[in-house]
């Protein structure tokens, strides 16, 4: 057993320990939402992504089409040409003019048959895509939503805790409250106030000297480890 001013700085080291948490809780929050904001942000240019390689594809499509118009006005005009010559290798130039065109175009209709192809493919992967895009939007959404309710949840109990740490400050002894406030600004890391365990401080774990040690024991005066500078108890 402590004693009882002991027992009461212990009940304010564990209110401060519980309240520190509480704020490195809702230090983490802001971090969270922009994770989440940012896998949806990932999703939408996915999304984006797949409609602009449709729309690509769309143009290259239009783009054939219009090579296979350009060629078959071309052949219209050779054939017109053909009325009008009057030499015979003329004539024969331009029937091998009106075959290169038709090959040409006959090449570009297979080409256009592949993208059109491609088309439909990418219609389909996109629809398949969009399914998952849209369910994983809806679980960020989600995550986002818990966020905000975690956050409000966190700020009242970060209220409630302040209050919490008041009422246990204002029953600490005085002078025990300075050095327990003291020891705060000088140690890093909690705990401040530790108990002594085979004559180590459980707060560096190093040995204190035989003196704070018979002086913890005793429990009538402020013990401070003398490497580490935390408060010492002795745990009967
Ligand atoms: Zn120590």
């Amino acid at each position: 057993m402590v004693s009882d001013k002991l027992a009461k700085l212990l009940i304010l080291q564990d209110r401060d320990a519980r309240h520190g948490q509480l704020l490195r809780q809702r230090a983490s929050i802001p971090a969270e939402r922009e994770k989440a904001r940012a896998s949806i942000a990932a999703e939408e240019a996915r999304r984006k992504e797949n409609v602009a390689a449709l729309q690509r594809l769309e143009v290259q499509r239009e783009e054939l089409e219009g090579r296979v118009e350009d060629l078959e006005e071309a052949i219209r005009k050779y054939q017109t040409q053909q009325l009008q010559v009057k030499k015979n290798e003329e004539y024969t130039a331009l029937e091998h003019e009106i075959a290169t065109a038709r090959a040409k175009v006959s090449e570009t209709e297979d080409e256009e048959l592949n993208v059109l192809e491609a088309i439909d493919q990418k219609k389909a992967a996109n629809e398949r895509d969009e399914a998952e895009i849209a369910e994983r939007i809806r679980v960020f959404e989600t995550e986002l939503k818990r966020l905000d309710e975690a956050e409000r949840e966190v700020e009242t109990a970060i209220e409630a805790g302040r209050d919490d740490v008041a009422a246990a400050e204002a029953d600490v002894d005085p002078a025990l409250l300075d050095t327990y406030r003291f020891v705060k600004t000088q140690v890093k890391r909690p705990p401040y106030v530790v108990p002594l365990k085979d004559s180590r401080c459980e707060g560096c774990h190093l040995k204190v000297s035989g003196e704070i040690e018979s002086g913890a024991r005793k429990g009538h005066e402020i013990v401070r480890c003398d490497n580490c500078g935390r408060i010492v108890y002795f745990d009967r």
